[in-house]
């Protein structure tokens, strides 16, 4: 699981997280909502180790990772535009995380005009690993497109893809689909769901939209202004919302 502890974040003199606190069980899905600005993306930034929060305490699978790196915390981060390398099939750029793992320690090469071909025995892993990936995402018979060449559901399973083949500790999804029409995002909604129960792994979620957290969360937490109202299950922030604030932002009933 992943646990907070009093998170604190300024940008300048703006104070963004003021004290976040919250355990997040193994293999938990838990949806974090709140309006625009309430630091979501920053609170999801520091967990994944590209922002350095001011103050408190991150813990990962019960390690402490203060002072290690983005890279080292084995947590697959899907952003709301997934960037796929255009000039790589959806192969390529499942088994990207794979080959850079390959090559940490050593020199980091810049990815274009393809990739370090590596040993028969690296290759036919990679392989395995990028098919199965494929398979269960249902885009197995796409492995040779390029990007361009998908829908944007296609390309979305493919930066989940590249995200599944590390095999993370947890995932953290910043509105991954907030991009896509009304009728495809209720079909990934529940392709997510099903992702979650079949890897059994931790789920952060962060979406603008309540139907989507209360329809696939364990737990919902409810942030507005860099503090966290709430944290219970959709049926207890529904119907017994914390406070004024969060009845409002969910829409219970009054
Ligand atoms: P949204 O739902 O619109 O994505 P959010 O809840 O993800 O919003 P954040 O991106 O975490 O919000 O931003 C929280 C606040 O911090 C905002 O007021 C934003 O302008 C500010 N902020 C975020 N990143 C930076 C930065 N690098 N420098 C300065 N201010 C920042
Ligand atoms: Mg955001």
């Amino acid at each position: 699981g992943i646990e907070l502890e009093g998170i604190r974040k300024s940008f300048g003199p703006t104070a963004v997280l003021k004290g976040v606190s919250l355990a997040i069980a193994d293999g938990e899905f838990l949806s974090l909502v709140g309006p625009s600005g309430c630091g979501k993306s920053t609170l999801l930034r520091i967990i994944a180790g590209l922002e350095v929060q001011d103050a408190g305490r991150i813990r990962i699978g019960s390690r402490a990772v203060e002072g290690i790196a983005a890279s080292a915390r084995n947590l697959a981060m899907v952003f709301q535009s997934y960037a796929l390398y255009p000039h790589l099939t959806v192969a390529e750029n499942i088994a990207v995380p794979l080959r850079m793992r390959r090559l940490s320690g050593l020199q980091r090469l810049p990815l274009v005009g393809g990739l370090l071909p590596g040993s028969r025995r690296e290759r036919a892993a990679i392989d395995a690993a990028v098919r199965s990936a494929a398979e269960i995402l249902d885009i197995g018979h796409l492995l040779q497109r390029k990007p361009a060449q998908l829908s944007g559901g296609q390309r979305q399973r493919v930066a989940v893809g590249r995200a599944l083949v590390r095999e993370p500790e947890a995932f953290l999804l910043d509105e991954p689909l907030s991009n896509l029409d009304a009728k495809l995002r209720v079909h990934m909604r529940s392709e997510i769901a099903g992702l979650h129960r079949r890897l059994a792994t931790t789920f952060v979620y962060v979406t603008h939209d309540q139907a989507e957290a209360m329809t696939m969360s364990d737990r919902i937490a409810v942030m507005l202004d860099g503090e966290l109202l709430q944290v219970a299950t959709p049926h207890e922030v529904y119907h017994r919302p914390a406070d004024r604030r969060v009845a409002e932002f969910i829409g219970s009933p009054k």
